[in-house]
């Protein structure tokens, strides 16, 4: 049990709680001390066995080099808000009206893709319409990168702020060409030069400066110059990348986002990142899998098939992937739900090993018992500032019940529960005390997930009584 397991790393000369993460390392010690053969095996290289088995390969083009064609580069918008990343996708996507396709491009799917024409030849670009670094950064830390170019839009009237030199660092991190786009030229006060000495300072350096990042003036408003952009898109992904994929083989790629449509189900956009996704094809993409019914591109329109880089909205999944899922062609729909449901499965029993370990009020006692803390840590939200200094002078008044026990107030903010705070409470292993506020958005599902306790209250004494409760062992938990 957790307590013995303590013991002996204390034993080891290592100090560690019940519920820390440890070192691979210190496991291996730890395995080697009980005479257990201990293998540390990661998510993806689970995933990758589990796909081996089936005899796939996720991530490798397959044939030889003669089989990969040129394919077009996947480009995300960053910047600082209010710089013009929205009405810079905006203008892409209604310049872009291709003949034929009245009212151009109409639909929300979560990418698009443009045609240019460079050097007298005809190319395209996808882009993500989803602006900001936090999807780009949400997909990475789920080991996938969809994006090739980044464009970072910077006001000229503004220059380089806060999330701009933020976007920068996650663009190099992810090792991903920029390509600056001096907005908002129309403003007067603008100032490109200025913009452009202040990126060096960042490590961004324009050609006109001796560098090798193409900066463009444009103003996305009216519209201008969006063609100077396109080009040198295409002219940094043709010098700093080879982008190129196999279109033959069974599709492979990224699920970039998904919902759920009354009428037609689950609705996924990917993006082939290599191979022919066809419609009748059987997918699998995160633990969803089905059999494409039917695709639809950005124009709403039918589809049959989608060559690398281009996105599709999928119909005929089973449920809705996340973002971040990779999805691939099987063989058939018998191997895409054996595939979906390991991964489910798998999913199901790290969740619960997760939240089973974190402290929640319900569970306080036992984690007391167990000796892995002796400390409830309270991270305290609340829609005011005078209710939440009440709340947080009262809670810390509760006697816990012997010296050894405490309640300590880990944090305190007014506003909504945040993404942020959810963070702090999973890596604290704190509880969050949330007095008339919500988690925002999909927050409440993050914190469902990540196993964090959220406690609502609207009364001082209420969240008083149940606190103190909890920690004199008196609470009921509710199953
Ligand atoms: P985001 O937060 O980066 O997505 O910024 P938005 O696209 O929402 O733009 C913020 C504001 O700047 C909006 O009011 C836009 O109309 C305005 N804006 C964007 N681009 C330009 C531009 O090129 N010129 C001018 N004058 N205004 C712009």
């Amino acid at each position: 049990n957790p307590a013995s397991l303590v013991q002996v790393m204390m034993h080891l000369g290592e100090m560690a709680t019940a519920t820390q993460s440890l070192p691979d390392e210190t496991l291996q010690l730890l395995g080697d001390e009980l005479k257990y053969k201990v293998e540390v095996v990661s998510p993806e290289d689970e995933d990758r066995e589990l796909l081996e088995s089936f005899s796939i390969e996720f991530g490798e083009d397959s044939g030889s080099e003669q089989d990969l064609r040129p394919r077009p580069p996947v480009v995300t918008v960053m910047g600082h808000v209010d710089h013009g990343k929205t009405k810079l996708l905006d203008s892409i996507r209604n310049s872009n009206v291709v003949s034929g396709e009245a009212g151009g491009i109409t639909q929300h799917i979560g990418a698009y893709q443009v045609g240019t024409v460079v050097d007298e030849e005809d190319r395209k670009i996808t882009f993500i319409d989803t602006p900001g670094h936090e999807a780009f950064t949400a997909m990475r830390a789920r080991g996938a990168q969809a994006t090739d170019i980044a464009v970072l839009v910077v006001a000229a009237d503004d220059g380089v702020k806060p999330q701009t030199a933020e976007a920068i660092d996650h663009a190099k991190a992810a090792e991903v060409p920029i390509v600056v786009a001096l907005n908002k030229i129309d403003v007067e006060g603008a100032d490109p030069q200025r913009v452009r000495a202040q990126l060096t300072e960042y490590g961004v350096v324009a050609e006109a400066l001796g560098g090798d990042v193409q900066v463009v003036e444009i103003s996305a408003l009216r519209g201008e110059n969006l063609d100077g952009l396109l080009e040198a898109v295409v002219l940094t992904s043709d010098a700093a990348l080879d982008l190129r994929a196999n279109p033959d083989m069974d599709a492979q790629g990224l699920a970039i986002e998904a919902y759920l449509d009354r009428g037609r189900g689950s609705m996924a956009t990917v993006l082939v990142q290599r191979g022919l996704l066809r419609v009748g094809d059987s997918i699998v993409c995160g633990d969803a899998y089905g059999r494409v019914r039917a695709m639809l591109d950005e124009h709403g329109k039918n589809v049959q098939e989608a060559e690398p880089s281009r996105p599709v909205q999928v119909l005929g999944l089973t449920n809705v992937p996340s973002a971040g899922d990779s999805f691939l062609v099987v063989k058939d729909d018998r191997v895409a739900r054996q595939i979906a449901q390991q991964r489910e499965a798998r999913e199901r029993f790290a969740q619960q090993a997760k939240s089973s370990r974190r402290v929640t009020l319900d569970n306080w006692q036992r984690t007391l018992e167990e000796g892995e803390r002796n400390e409830l840590l309270l991270l305290i939200k609340g829609d005011m500032s005078g209710s939440v200094e009440a709340l947080e002078e009262s809670l810390q008044k509760i006697d816990a019940g012997g010296d050894e026990v405490g309640i300590r107030v880990i944090g305190r903010g007014v506003g909504a529960i945040t993404q942020n705070d959810i963070n702090l409470a999973a890596s604290a292993d704190a509880i969050i005390v949330g007095f008339n506020v919500r988690p925002e958005g999909k927050n409440s599902q993050l914190a469902d997930r990540m196993g964090v306790d959220i406690r609502y209250y609207s009364v001082i004494y209420q969240a008083i009584d149940e606190v103190e409760a909890a920690v004199k062992g008196l609470l009921k938990p509710i199953y």
